[in-house]
């Protein structure tokens, strides 16, 4: 089969694979809709994680169901399934401590494009189905249900990390597709006052749609400083990282407040080897200030549950997608572009119908 496979760091290209092979628990899905994710361009290009040559990245995608193993029992060949970014190993031990993410070591809850092939491929595997996968709803878009799987799931763990409250003054640093599910994350939990950092224009006018009330720009000098006199000297209630770099770290822990404020990132940083923490604004270390970073949540039960904030009106993250392209072989372009970003991207998505691929 084809597939967009990394064959050494910056250089990606369309590649053979052998078919993937399903356990008793597993499934085969065929893609119907693809999206590439800023992570898959730090992977391949900002030396984020070393994989192996011709290893499948991508870790978005809404499909049909080809094959199922022997003790699948919800999913059927021909369902058109929802497939979350996160599939953990619902069998490993360290589910029982609550561990959903990294239960089985590191990052083992993300095996697509993690630990094994993702979805950039004309097929690909789903470990544990019936706990992994969501059923394609008839009344809902495929791009607002393609944006659950990663996108809305990981900008709101930001704001679940964040421990968001009624009235909160919140901070969300980067208002790509990310930042923008935690502003409207952060926005459904009960924020007061939702700044958000960021300079494209059609970002700008998302996040303000999806709940920002100030708008700041990285490149008008020091975030910290800005919300800092913005607030009269107070900082934030909680501060989300969904973009920048190691500075940008220090800066969200240097305008969250005193006593109790917590800072939550769900960015992927490259570049660096540590994360700095300003002594002084870290209170010497007595702050006071929780510092989290996580992974996004994944499983069925949280994509269905996503699914019904689209059902039910409380979400539509569909407005994100700029770019669409239609046909497997535009998966490459959809990538690049998503490597590139111009300035009137925020998502891309490509669309595939077998029935003309072939
Ligand atoms: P984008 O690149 O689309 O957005 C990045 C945002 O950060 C933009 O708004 C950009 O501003 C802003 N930004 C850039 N530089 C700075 C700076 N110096 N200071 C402040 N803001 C800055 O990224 P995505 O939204 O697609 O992804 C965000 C991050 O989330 C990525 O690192 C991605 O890998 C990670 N991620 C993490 C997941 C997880 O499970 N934790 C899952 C999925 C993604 P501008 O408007 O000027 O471009
Ligand atoms: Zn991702």
């Amino acid at each position: 089969m084809k597939a967009l496979g990394l064959i050494k760091p910056n250089l990606v290209a369309w590649i053979e694979k052998e078919r993937p092979i399903a356990g008793p628990y597993d499934a085969i899905i065929r893609p119907i809709a693809i999206a590439p994710c800023s992570s898959d361009v730090h992977t391949a290009f900002e030396g984020g994680a070393e994989k192996p040559s011709g290893f499948v990245l991508g870790h978005e995608a809404v499909g049909e169901v080809v094959e199922v193993g022997e003790l699948v029992n919800e999913f059927k060949v021909g369902d058109k399934v929802v497939v979350p970014a996160g599939t953990p190993n619902w069998r490993a031990r360290g589910i029982q401590e609550h561990n959903f993410k990294h239960a089985g070591g590191p990052f083992s809850g993300l095996e697509l494009s993690g630990s094994r092939d993702g979805v950039f491929a004309e097929l690909f595997m789903v470990n544990d189905a019936d706990n992994n996968l969501a059923l394609m709803p008839e009344d809902i878009s495929i791009e607002d249900a393609l944006m659950t799987v990663d996108m809305v799931t990981t900008g709101f763990s930001g704001a679940e990390l964040a421990d968001i409250k009624f009235g909160d003054t919140v901070c969300v640093i980067g208002i790509g597709p990310v930042g923008l599910m935690a502003v409207a994350g952060a926005k459904l939990r009960g924020a007061a006052r939702i700044f958000a950092v960021g300079t494209r224009p059609d970002c700008v006018t998302l996040a303000k749609e999806y709940g920002a009330t100030d708008i700041i720009s990285y490149k008008d000098g020091n975030i910290a400083k800005q919300v800092l006199e913005l607030t009269s000297g107070r900082g934030t209630d909680a501060t989300i990282i969904a973009g920048g770099n190691a500075e940008t770290f220090a800066l969200a822990v240097a305008m969250t407040r005193f006593g109790g404020g917590n800072i939550a990132n769900i960015n992927y940083f490259t570049g660096s080897d540590y994360l700095p923490i300003p002594t002084l604004a870290f209170g010497r270390g007595m702050a006071g200030k929780t510092i989290k970073g996580d992974l996004c949540e994944g499983g069925r039960v949280r994509i269905e549950r996503l699914l019904n904030m689209i059902r039910y009106g409380r979400i539509q993250p569909g407005k994100m997608v700029t770019h669409k392209f239609y046909g497997f072989d535009k998966l490459e372009e959809a990538f690049y572009l998503m490597r590139d970003k111009p300035k009137d991207l925020i998502k891309t998505v490509v669309y595939i119908d077998w029935n003309k691929e072939k």
